[in-house]
Order: C-alpha cells, then structure tokens, then sequence
C-alpha cells in the first residue's frame, strides 16, 4: 500500500512535473506565438510604409527602430556598403551613440559581414568571444558589450547589394532561426523600397543628362543657370555662359563614321571637364554644341581667360580608331552681373558670340558685349521709325558749298541726308544711313535725295543765272550701285528735275568701289554714258590704290578729311596730299579737299594746286532757305562771298 502510496505520490510528482512542463512548453510556445505574430505584424507594417512610398532614409530608420522593439536587443545597425566594396558604413541604428553613426567603419574581408554580403545570405554567432576566423573584428561588438548576434545582408532582387542589417544581444545564442526569418522579412522590404527608389533616381538622372558623355543636359543646364541667376539677386557676383561648338565636326563625322566620332565627343568633354572647376556645369546641349556655366568669374576678361584654359585644354591630337584628330573649338561668351538677365537672353548672346567666333575664321573666342545688344534694339527701332519717316516725309536735304580754291566762289554743293525726328531732333547720317544701308532702306532714302537736290539745283540756277554752273553731288550707297536699273532711275530723275546731266556728281566711296571692280566698272561706265559725272569719296581711307582710279575713270577725287586734318602738323599727311593732286591732276580728275577747317589747310592746299575744298572754314551743310540766302547775297567775287557770310555772322 506505502508501496503504491509512494508510487502514487511519485506518479503525481512526474505528473506534475510533465504538466509543469507542459505548462512551461505551452509558454513557450505561446510566447514563440506571440513573437512569432509581433514580427511578421512589424514586417507587414513595414510593408505598408514601403507601399505608401514613404522616403528611403525614415524607411530605414524605421526598420531598425522596430527590430530592437521586437526582438528586444540593445543594438540593432544598418551598415552600408561602400562604392567600392570593401568596407561598410554604420548609418543607421538604434543603441548606438549618436557619434558612432556614420564613423563606425567596418572593414569587411575580416567580418561576418563579409561572410553574409558576399554569400547574400544570413550569419549567426552564438559566442562572439568564441575563437573564430573572423576574431580581430569582434572588439566592435563585445567592447559594446554583445555576446551573440545575427547578420542579414540588404540587396535588391537584382542581386545588388546595399548592406547589412545587423542585431546583437548580451546573451550568447540569443538569435533563433525564426529571428533570423524575421530579420531576412525586413531585409526584403528594405531590398524592393532601396530598388524602386534606385530606379526613379536612374529615371530622374536620365531625363537630365547626355547618355553619350554622362554631362547634363540642356533641361538640367538651364535649372543651373536659373537659380545662378537666383543668387545674384542675393549675393553681389557675375556669372559667364560658354558656347562652344567644334569647328567642322561634320568632316569628322562623315569620316570615321558615328561611332569612333562619338569616341571623339567623349574625349573633348573629358578634357573640358579637367579644364573646369569644381563648381563649373558642363552640359551638352546635343551635336558638338557644348554649354559652360561658370559662377566664379569676377569680370569679362576673366570669363575670357577661361574660354583660353577651355582652348588650351583641348588643342592637343585624340586619337580614336588609330587616326589622329585635330579638333578646334569656337567659342562664345556671355557674361553678366545682372540678376534680371533672361536665361534665354544669356543662352542667345552666348550662340550668337558663338557664330561670331565661328564667322571670324573659327578656333576664336568671341565674346558678347551688353552693348551690342543695345545696339542691336537700337537698330531695330531706327529701321523702323526711319520707315515711318520716309513715307510721312521726315526727311530733308542739307546742301554744303563746294568752293573753288583759287577764286572763291562756289562751284556746287554736296547734297546730304537729314532726319527731322519728332523727338529725337535732327538725326545726322552717321546714325541712320548704316542702318539704312543694311535694311535697304538705303534705295527709296536715296532716289529721294537725288530727287530733291536735282530738283533744288535746277530752281537754283534759274534763279541766279551768274551760277547757272553750279553742280549737284549726291552720295551712291554701295546698294544702289549694284541696282540694275540704277542708270534708268538716274535718267528718269534728271529728267523729271530738268537738269543737264554734266551737273551732277556721284559720289561713290573708294572703299566701295574696290569691293566689287567688275560690277563697279559696268555701273560707272553706264553712268558716264549717261553724261553724269563720278566722284570717289573718301579717298585715302580705303585701298588708296591710284592705278585703280584709272580704271574707273572718274572726273572728281575727294582727298578725305583725316588727311586735311594732319595739313600743318603732320608732315606726312601733307605729302600724301600733295602726291594725290598731282596724280589726280595727271589723271586728268578734279580734286576737292574735304573738311577744311582752318585758313592754313586751305593756304596749303592752294600751294598744292587743289580744285576744290568744302568744309566748315567756308559753310557748314544748311537747309535749302539758308543756301538761298547765300547765294542771293553773294556777288561773283570772292570777296563778296566772305563778306556775306560774316553778315550771316558765320
Ligand atoms: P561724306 O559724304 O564724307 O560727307 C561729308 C561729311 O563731312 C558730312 O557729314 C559733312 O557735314 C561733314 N563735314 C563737312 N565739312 C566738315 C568740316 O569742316 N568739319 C567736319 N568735322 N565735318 C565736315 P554728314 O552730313 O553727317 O554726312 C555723313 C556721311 O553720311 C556722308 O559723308 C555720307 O557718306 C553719308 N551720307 C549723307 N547723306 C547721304 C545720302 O543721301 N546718301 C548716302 N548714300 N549717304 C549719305
Ligand atoms: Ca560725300
Ligand atoms: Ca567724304
């Protein structure tokens, strides 16, 4: 009985302990349950973070943040793999002194990161004060007190690998196989949200830069260039802009094909590239079109020494499928210290200094002044008020005496240009007739002028028979010369005012004459035939060629006034004077000097057998009532001449 009461008892003990474990193991099992259910709620949250799209950096934050929670460990890390593979960073963690995030660098080769990132799968140590191959790293962990840990390595599906996510505990073997479960479900998410990001960042990088060389594109250069502009506003500074295009690269192109000619543009942003400073952008705007942005220049000339470090750096032979190529570059510059500059505005000043660079022989660096671009609006409004003028006849006719040297009296007039601007007042030529010329405008402005001065001469003359002799010169743009029916309007002028063709003076600029001989020759000759006289303007300061004027057979030379101007002063200038009318004079041409000032130039000039001179010393250019005026005070004689015009207080 005390036999089976003992058994009894017994049996109830081992009862008991089989129930207690029991019990124990249905804890456990419970609480296996329990962690079981925490982990996979916190990777499926996790999940949805990533899903939401919720941004890398708090993704990972996040991670490490709910692993300590859920495995309940004093140090859990994501360290990130270095570019070139051999060691990781600590970037993100939690337990980890704020100091140790971001120094903490792990080499891996001697780590059990190395272990789990180069086998892309878990490691787990049980007892890191263990011996071990991998001992010399483990001070990193147990000097922070850890005895056991587990290491699960981050790569994207594509097998790319990001880092390590790591946990450590004080206890050794603390890391189950379910934990490490755990641990690979966070590894996942982290992996899909760290691809899909790389992804949009590769897209994002692509819809802004040059797949051929890697530079940014026009869109990112433009960004640039915007917000550079943005900070002048802020800070006092300049900026340039560099257009550079390679000279003849279609020669290239056409000669070692599309492929090795790419070879080429890789080369030449290479060497751009090393000829530029950290915060310089180089962008490919497409071709060989290549756009420089540079924030650290002080004025334009500095902008001009980087254009010459651009040059110099590629000058020197590439060499791409065993042939040599030589490659220069034209260049345009556009600077400004303006943030109210247009990017637009910047980006066409720097082409067109471009095309200048190019128009100028190529291999230049030409640079785009602001005043050129107020210039060219400029231009732009005289072409079209000067429009406006000729039709609503703002224009008139000055006429300046031409005075015979030896006697006194005048001999004719030259007819010139005037622009009665409403608010402007009285344009001069110097302003309008380039302008004119480049429009064409230059043609009706010209029949116009020839119209009323021959018309003005005729009334003239009929009016004081003493000058019924009186000649008209009238100015011939280079324009009107190449006209085909320039002899026909000239005609039918004459004829419209009545006036004897021998009474009228072309003047046509040496300058002028020597661009185009052969068309040039014809337009004098059929003039000549038409009785009309022609002059050369200007003489001395173009080609100077007198064994030309031969061959133009012109009856009039006037000697220019920078030459008039060295008369007493310049020994040299005197010289080429008096060269000039004595072989005019051989040439049987009559001379006339141009702006005579001063009673010596015209002393001079009389000793050197001049014709003819105008200038301010006799008349300025006045208005057809002035010219009456004066020649109806005027008796014949020379005197008479000078004693009216000291009445009219000149
Ligand atoms: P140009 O044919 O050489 O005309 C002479 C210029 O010298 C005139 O200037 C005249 O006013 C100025 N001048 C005359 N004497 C003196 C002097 O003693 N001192 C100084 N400093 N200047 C003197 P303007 O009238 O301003 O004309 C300038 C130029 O415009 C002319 O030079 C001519 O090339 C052009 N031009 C004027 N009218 C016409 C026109 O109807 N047709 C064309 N195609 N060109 C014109
Ligand atoms: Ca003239
Ligand atoms: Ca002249």
């Amino acid at each position: 009985m005390a036999a089976s009461f003992n058994t009894i008892v017994d049996e109830t003990a081992r009862v008991a302990v089989s129930l207690e474990g029991a019990r124990e193991a249905l804890q456990a099992n419970r609480r296996h349950l329990e962690n079981g259910n925490a982990q996979q709620s916190a990777v499926a949250q996790l999940g949805r973070r990533a899903l939401d799209r919720a941004p890398l950096p708090d993704l990972l934050h996040e991670a490490v943040r709910l692993v300590q929670e859920v495995l309940n460990v004093p140090l859990t890390s994501i360290f990130e793999l270095s570019t070139d593979g051999t060691s990781v960073r600590l970037t993100y963690g939690a337990g980890w002194s704020t100091d140790a995030m971001g120094s903490t660098v792990v080499h891996i080769p001697s780590s059990p990161m190395g272990v789990a990132l180069h086998g892309l799968q878990p490691v787990v140590i049980d007892d890191l004060t263990a011996p071990g191959p991998d001992l010399q790293l483990r001070p990193v962990w147990v000097d922070r007190g850890a005895r056991s840990g587990a290491w699960v390595p981050i790569s994207t599906m594509r097998q790319q690998t990001f880092g390590v996510l790591a946990v450590h505990a004080t206890e050794i073997g603390r890391f189950s196989q379910d934990d490490v479960h755990f641990l690979e479900g966070v590894a996942n998410v982290l992996g899909s949200a760290i691809e899909r990001t790389r992804n949009e960042e590769q897209l994002a990088y692509q819809a802004v830069h040059d797949p051929l060389t890697n530079l940014p594109n026009r869109v990112l250069f433009v960004d640039r260039l915007t917000s550079a502009l943005g900070r002048l506003k802020r800070h006092r500074g300049a900026l340039a802009v560099l257009f550079l295009d390679i000279d003849r690269f279609k020669l290239v192109n056409d000669g070692v094909g599309h492929v090795r000619a790419n070879e080429v543009l890789i080369e030449v942003a290479t060497r751009l590239r090393m000829a530029l400073r950290a915060g310089d952008t180089l962008a490919r705007f497409g071709g060989d079109e290549f756009v420089v942005l540079c924030e650290d220049v002080i004025d334009e000339a500095d902008a001009l020494l980087l254009a010459d470090r651009l040059t110099e750096f590629t000058r020197g032979p590439i060499m791409v499928g065993g042939t040599e190529h030589l490659v220069t570059l034209s260049t345009g510059v556009a600077f400004t210290s303006s943030h109210t500059t247009l990017v637009e505005d910047l980006l066409r000043d720097a082409d067109a200094a471009m095309y200048q660079a190019k128009e100028s022989g190529r291999a230049q660096v030409s640079l785009f002044a602001e005043s050129l671009r107020a210039k060219a609006l400029h231009r732009v409004d005289t072409e079209t008020s000067l429009r406006h003028a000729l039709a609503a006849g703002d224009l008139s006719v000055h006429y300046q005496p031409v005075v015979d040297v030896a006697t006194g009296m005048i001999t004719g007039f030259e007819a010139l240009a005037r622009w009665k601007h409403p608010s402007r007042g009285l344009v001069h030529p110097i302003e309008f007739i380039p302008v004119a010329e480049e429009s064409g405008l230059i043609v009706p402005l010209g029949e116009f002028v020839l119209g009323e001065s021959t018309r003005q001469l005729r009334r003239w003359q009929e009016e004081f028979p003493q000058y019924s002799c009186l000649d008209m010169a009238v100015n011939l743009s280079a324009r009107q010369l190449i006209q085909n029916d320039l002899t026909a309007v000239v005609a039918n002028i004459l004829d419209a005012s009545d006036l004897d063709p021998c009474h009228l003076v072309l003047e046509i600029t040496e300058s002028v004459l020597m661009r185009d001989t052969k068309t040039s020759v014809t337009a004098l000759r059929d003039l000549a035939a038409l009785g009309v006289r022609v002059g050369i303007d200007d003489f001395g300061t173009g080609y100077s060629s007198l064994a030309y004027l031969k061959k133009f057979s012109a009856d009039v030379l006037k000697i220019d006034k920078t030459f008039i101007d060295g008369l007493g002063t310049d020994p040299q200038d005197a010289a080429i004077v008096a060269a000039t009318i004595t072989l005019a004079g051989i040439l049987g041409m009559h001379t006339i000097a141009e702006g005579v000032e001063h009673q010596h130039q015209l002393d001079e000039l009389q000793q050197m057998g001049c014709d003819s001179y105008q200038g301010y010393l006799f008349a300025r250019p006045g208005p057809a009532d002035e010219i009456h005026d004066l020649l109806s005070r005027t008796t014949t004689t020379h005197s008479g001449v000078r004693s009216t015009l000291e009445q009219l207080g000149r």
